[in-house]
């Protein structure tokens, strides 16, 4: 349609709503309808975003764009570089508003309770009826899950996945009842690498996606305008369109779904990938739909390719657990953005900006998340955000850190798994009990111990993991209240093995450990990193 036409509906389309068949699509008319994108530098500043996640969208959203015009539909589309660009959301949506002059905004309800806000805001201002259309990606709509929760005390994930399960016939067998008899394999899927790591089982590099014209040009544009933003673009390899998703997809199905469940927990040294998917970006932007992806693992595992414990894995994280968090965000929003259960007060240690740090664990699971915007989620929860939790980082700040580097972080997913089941900071949500262990569990699950000068068994002197002097001192802060739950009893009963003068000298250790910026001070002839 013509730009001077005063325009029936200005679609808007946010960049994690790149879904050619959303709803706001269903009426859509060429002749009156104008689909609109704008690219703002204040969404990649208002955290200090990483260059790989900003560059995930800006591609992302430019292929949409043209996707979008190959259909004959008129796009309005502001990129980020455009000298007449305001950078604000709010107001592109009023220029927008005054150029076509549309009846309505029509939009899919927002990923982000603060986005959802601007643009009721902006439409109110700018005097234009604004429609919501509910978000059709999600197997579980706001309403059922609220519908899930009426009545509960506690919503737990466990029997919010065997409702959708049920309802949606997932991996259920001939009677109605999940298949090989069991809900959940979890207790299969805990697997750890032997000596010689993750080539011991055939692991295999997955496909990667070569940055297109298109996504060279966001590099380029992403290197020059957000230069001093964490993260590096060298290696960029994500999906940025529906066949680059589905791509991904295959080869994770075919190559690595079948020890992905064994191994989901497991970390190597410089093996960022192992035998995950790499397609939650992918889902959150909303290229890849999750009942394709349930589908095609389940397909797998009727076709004998796969064992059930793996499928079913797979499974429960989308149909679980990334639903599940989306209720609960919904739920408690704008609430849940405030919550500090533990009345954490620290700040974020410098080095989870700069991977600089004498913690192998951390270097490495901090030096792959600014390589690639990528760390799968042990490293998320039981590395970067287990040694926050135990240092007593504020959870907010934590907050800013996950949704600034990961290239799948979008508020409705980052922030129950940060600030609830990471950090506690919903006083028991998201997890009935918080994510606390020593550095003998990355041990376990590792081989990054081996390369760091500590000692995870030990606690306090030189050696000591920072990890383990921090559970202690953890336990210690916090007996008064972990002590009410059964489910730390354990661990709070073997604070009973502590003497008084071990105490003094957890206490003493943590002390440093905080004084030094939240990292243990450098070994005596070694330079700070
Ligand atoms: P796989 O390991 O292959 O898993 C398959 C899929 O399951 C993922 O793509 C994802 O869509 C889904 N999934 C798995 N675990 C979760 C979970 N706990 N919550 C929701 N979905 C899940 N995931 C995000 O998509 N965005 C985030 O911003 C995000 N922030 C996180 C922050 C913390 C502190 C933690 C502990 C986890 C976070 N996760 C987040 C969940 C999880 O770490 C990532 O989804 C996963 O690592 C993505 O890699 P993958 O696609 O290779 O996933
Ligand atoms: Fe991390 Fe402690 Fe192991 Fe070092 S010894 S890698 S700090 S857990």
């Amino acid at each position: 349609m013509s730009a001077a036409k005063a325009a029936r509906s200005l679609v808007l389309v946010l960049g994690d709503q790149l879904d050619p068949a959303a709803a706001v699509f269903d009426d859509f008319d060429a002749e009156r309808d104008i689909v609109w994108l704008a690219e703002v530098a204040e969404e990649s500043e208002h955290v200090w975003t990483g260059k790989p996640r900003i560059a995930v969208f800006l591609s992302a959203m430019r292929h949409f764009r043209d996707a979008q015009r190959k259909l004959g539909r008129t796009v309005s589309y502001t990129a980020l570089d455009d000298p007449a660009n305001t950078q604000s959301l709010a107001s592109e949506l009023a220029r927008a508003v005054a150029e076509h002059r549309p009846e309505r905004l029509v939009m899919t309800e927002a990923g982000e309770w603060r986005v959802q806000e601007l643009i009721a805001a902006a439409a109110k201002a700018a005097g234009v009826r604004l429609e919501m259309r509910p978000d059709r990606h999600f197997f579980c709509s706001r309403a059922d899950f609220s519908a899930h929760a009426a009545g509960r005390k506690i919503l737990r994930m466990e029997f919010f996945y065997r409702e959708v399960r049920r309802k949606h016939r997932v991996l259920l067998d001939e009677q109605g009842e999940p298949e090989g008899g069991q809900w959940n394999y979890d207790h299969d899927n805990r697997g750890s690498f032997k000596k010689g790591g993750p080539q011991e089982e055939k692991l295999r590099a997955p496909a990667l996606t070569k940055p297109d014209a298109v996504t060279r040009e966001v590099l380029a544009l992403v290197e020059r305008r957000f230069a001093s933003h964490p993260g590096e673009l060298r290696e960029f390899a994500w999906p940025v369109t529906p066949a680059d998703a589905r791509a991904t997809l295959q080869d994770f199905i075919e190559h690595r779904l079948p020890n992905f469940g064994q191994f989901q927990d497991a970390m190597w040294t410089e093996e960022p990938w192992l035998f995950h998917s790499r397609i939650s970006a992918a889902m959150n932007l909303k290229l890849l739909n999750p009942r394709e992806v349930v589908a095609a693992a389940e397909q797998a595992y009727r076709a004998g390719k796969v064992h059930l414990a793996s499928a079913e894995g797979f499974i429960r994280q989308i149909l679980g657990w990334r639903e599940y968090v989306r209720g609960i965000y919904w739920h408690h929003m704008p609430r849940y953005l405030g919550l500090n259960a533990l009345a954490a007060k620290e700040k974020l240690p410098e080095f989870y900006w700069t991977g600089r740090c004498e913690m192998n664990c951390l270097r490495q699971s901090i030096g792959q998340t600014l390589a690639h915007g990528y760390a799968h989620h042990i490293q998320r929860l039981m590395v970067t955000g287990l040694y926050a939790l135990l240092l007593g980082v504020e959870p907010q700040k934590v907050h800013e850190w996950y949704l600034a580097v990961y290239v799948d972080a979008v508020e409705w997913v980052e922030l129950p798994n940060t600030l609830g089941m990471s950090q506690y900071g919903d006083g028991g949500i998201m997890a009935s009990k918080p994510y606390a262990a020593t550095g003998k569990y990355i041990d376990r699950m590792s081989n990054y111990c081996a390369g760091c000068r500590f000692d995870p068994a030990k606690s306090v002197g030189a050696e000591a993991c920072p990890f383990t002097t921090l559970y202690w001192d953890f336990l210690l802060r916090h007996e008064p209240l972990l002590a009410k739950n059964q489910r730390m009893a354990l661990q709070v009963k073997n604070l009973a093995r502590l003497t008084a003068a071990d105490r003094t000298a957890i206490r003493a250790q943590a002390a440093e450990i905080r004084r030094h910026g939240g990292a243990p001070a450098p070994a005596e002839g070694l330079l700070p990193l």
